[in-house]
């Protein structure tokens, strides 16, 4: 089984924490659609599984029109199998989201909506340079819901200077009131070359306060589990049937294609990153020289990513996937033993992961372990 990834490099405009790939300029929509293309059929050999996840991301993939949607998956639907499909997502932000919008991504087969709430409140999105307001935060979910889309996923953000604990908390208890199955929560960082970065710098803002972010996560963590939410991974929670299949085929190893400027392929042993450039992506296709980097992963490699990705998650590590790589790792048994007598790691049946207090602190843990 593989999963297919579009990065659709495009947004109404920049949020100052942001540090994705995109551009704020869409002259260069239609042929981005045309060289994604492109570049799937180039690559569709790539995968020979059945395909059962596709997750359109980004930038706002929402800024797509129908036509140019439509263009992408009959793509696929002509060059892999969908035998399997189970879970087509798209990310949308709410100012996107029209009931004709929705039905629209609905006949294409969309049958989960990733929307990028942020936050409930005007000021808070003002202050992050959303282009939606908070109204159409909460009606772009209540519309959703009323066209038929009962798997949503919203983002929220925590941790921001201007937010009181009280406002966090509102947020919290709006979107459970919502009924929204699965939530993903990010701590705000301040990324290097960003807009937030150099409010910070020159004393515009606030930086960002460690100790709010782990009393918002905390809260929002204590909530969401007594609301009958899952925290499958260290940012999300989801419901009993609504945890994201692409995204736990990403932390469970699995093998996926990436498309589009920025995008990341895995293939089991090798990482592949597209060039971040617009132009340079459309002009490296067209001249049938796609530019992208690679990087074979060692074996001393998948042990360390493998430590860093199932930390973070509820299904931990596997000695059986570590043992394949064939290095010594008896040390590394060691520590995991002393790690479960601290109380920060569990036995699994083939492995170990972290106990809810080792979750608090699964990098640091995963930088302990990491082969040197
Ligand atoms: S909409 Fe999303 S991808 Fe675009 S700038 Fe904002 S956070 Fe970044």
């Amino acid at each position: 089984m593989a999963g297919l990834y579009f990065h659709i490099p495009f947004c109404k405009q920049a949020c100052i924490y942001c540090d994705f790939h995109f551009s704020t300029s869409l002259k260069q929509a239609d042929e981005m659609v045309d060289t994604i293309i492109m570049e799937l059929l180039l690559r569709k050999d790539q995968v020979e599984e059945p395909i059962e996840t596709i997750y359109f991301g980004g930038g706002t993939p929402s800024l797509l029109s129908h036509h140019q949607f439509q263009k992408i998956l009959n793509t696929v639907r002509f060059n892999f199998l969908l035998s399997d499909l189970l879970e087509l997502t798209v990310e949308v932000n709410p100012d996107d989201l029209s009931t004709e919008k929705l039905e629209e991504l609905k006949t294409l087969g969309v049958n989960r909506l990733s929307i990028g709430v942020q936050s409930f409140f005007e000021e808070h999105l003002k202050w992050m340079g959303r282009a939606h307001t908070a109204h159409e935060a909460e009606e772009c979910i209540l519309l959703a819901q009323e066209v038929g889309f009962d798997n949503i996923t919203i983002d929220l953000i925590y941790g921001i200077p201007i937010m009181s604990d009280e406002e966090w908390a509102q947020n919290v208890q709006k979107a459970i009131a919502l009924g929204v199955p699965h939530i993903s929560a990010y701590n705000l960082t301040v990324e290097e070359k960003t807009v937030l970065s150099y409010m910070v710098k020159k004393g515009m803002t606030q930086d960002v306060d460690d100790e709010q972010g782990e009393r918002n996560f905390q809260y929002l963590k204590d909530q969401l589990l007594a609301n009958d939410f899952i925290q499958y991974e260290i940012s999300n929670f989801g419901k009993e049937g609504f945890f994201s299949k692409h995204n736990s085929s990403y932390w469970l190893g699995k093998k996926y294609l990436g498309i589009g400027p920025s995008a990341h392929s895995f293939d089991g042993k090798v990482r592949r990153w597209n060039v971040s450039n617009n132009s340079v992506y459309i002009r490296g296709l067209k001249s049938g020289a796609p530019s992208f980097e690679e990087e074979v992963l060692s074996p001393k490699d998948r042990v360390n990513e493998h430590l860093m990705i199932g930390l973070r998650n509820k299904w931990g590590c596997s000695w059986e996937y570590l043992n394949e790589t064939g290095l010594d790792l008896t040390q590394l048994k060691t520590e995991v033993v002393s790690k479960i007598n601290t109380g920060y790691l569990e036995k699994t049946a083939g492995g170990f992961k972290t106990t809810d207090q080792g979750l608090l602190f699964a990098d640091a843990i995963a930088a302990d372990l990491f082969l040197e």
